[in-house]
């Protein structure tokens, strides 16, 4: 059989010949309907944008996940974003995807629109170095992102400590995708009985956390990549283990990603943040699933330095995130999908991010089988 493993070089990992022939191994062993979640957006992305979903046997179910961390960012945090943002002594710095992304009243574009200093960068040192030059402003940095962005966020943190900078703070937004992978599993609605796993999420933590979360569940977790080879992979080993009654813990990304991740990253992680409940957008609280700032960097914790405004969140009555965040509908459920709602204007976040999953199938004219 060729190996559709372990190509030499990134292309063969979009080799068409060999992605054919790991799906002509997916139907082979397929003989029941199975339930897969890809968990993180860009999965979902791949997937929308290769037609991988059409080649697949009808038998397989895809169920995009919760992995867009722009979507799952509460509107309690989008909306204190803007409160601070409207603060006149404030630059407050951000990944673009954020810009856009709808809160109760507005979006930093509208922030930015009305005279408020809002600015797009690259990197959370980025932010650093605008706080380094800014002496007479107080330059705050929107911090989210997965586990995959909380060592720059961290490194800022400490860079900015060893600066002395008395102007710069981060919001806390990461979130964490194992207690996130629990509420899921755990939900009496749970329709998954088996895991793509997110592989840049695991290239910084490894996979050591999975193997309890899988035994628990007796749901089998592959952890995948991103191209399509690297995703039809996972599918066939995933499908493989549902097929034979195996529950494991795989990793189909062994370029990226070690069982143990990256310590370094991990420890960097672990000084300057502690694990702390958080509100996803759509979902709800999930127990230890956020970094918050551990108490000795809480001067950096732009909450604490600005408070929290007068808050009052007001969710689309027309959006239905929630239910496409937890898996429960396909964005073409949604009666504003393509219509009231679309990349121009969006009501909701997945129609926003670069991963979010309306944004998936908009771009690529998807409709579910
Ligand atoms: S299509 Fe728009 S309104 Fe509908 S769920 Fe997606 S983001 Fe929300």
């Amino acid at each position: 059989m060729t190996d559709i493993s372990t190509p030499k070089f990134l292309s063969g990992f979009r080799n068409a010949g060999l992605v054919k022939t790991a799906i002509s191994e997916i139907h082979k062993c397929i003989t029941q309907p199975w339930s897969l979640m890809e968990i993180c957006g860009g999965q979902t992305h791949a997937i929308m944008q290769y037609g991988l979903d059409q080649l697949l046997p009808a038998e397989i179910e895809l169920i995009h996940g919760p992995g867009c961390p722009v979507c799952v960012t509460s509107l309690a945090l989008i909306d204190q974003a803007l409160w601070i943002a409207k603060q006149p002594e404030v630059i407050f710095t951000s990944f673009g995807d954020m810009l856009r992304v709808p809160g109760s009243n507005g979006d930093l574009f509208s922030v930015r629109a009305s005279g408020g200093q809002v600015r797009v960068v690259y990197s959370p040192l980025d932010a650093v170095e605008i706080a380094s030059k800014n002496p007479d402003k107080q330059v705050v940095f929107f911090a989210i992102g997965f586990e995959t962005t909380a060592p720059a966020n961290a490194m800022a943190v400490l860079q900015a400590e060893k600066m002395g900078l008395q102007n710069f703070s981060i919001l806390p937004a990461n979130v964490l995708v194992p207690p996130a992978m629990h509420a899921i599993l755990g939900s009496p609605d749970n329709r998954i009985q088996g895991f793509l796993a997110a592989g840049h999420v695991c290239a910084v933590m490894g996979y050591w956390e999975y193997p309890p979360i899988a035994e628990q569940y007796k749901t089998p977790i592959v952890v995948t990549g991103f191209e399509p080879l690297d995703l039809v992979n996972g599918i066939l080993q995933t499908i493989k283990m549902l097929e034979e009654g195996r529950v494991e813990v795989k990793n189909a990304y062994s370029r990226v990603v070690t069982f143990q991740g990256n310590q370094a990253a991990q420890e960097i992680i672990k000084k300057v943040f502690e694990p702390v409940d958080r509100n996803w957008r759509g979902i709800g609280i999930i127990p230890k699933s956020g970094f918050g700032l551990r108490e000795i960097y809480k001067n950096f914790n732009a909450v604490e330095r600005f408070g929290s405004g007068d808050i009052k969140t007001e969710e689309s009555k027309i959006c239905i995130a929630g239910q496409v965040l937890q898996g429960l509908k396909k964005p073409s459920d949604c009666p504003a999908f393509g219509t009231q709602c679309t990349p121009q204007n969006p009501l909701g976040a997945p129609m926003v991010s670069s991963e979010g999953a309306c944004a998936a199938y908009y771009r690529y004219g998807k409709k579910p089988r």
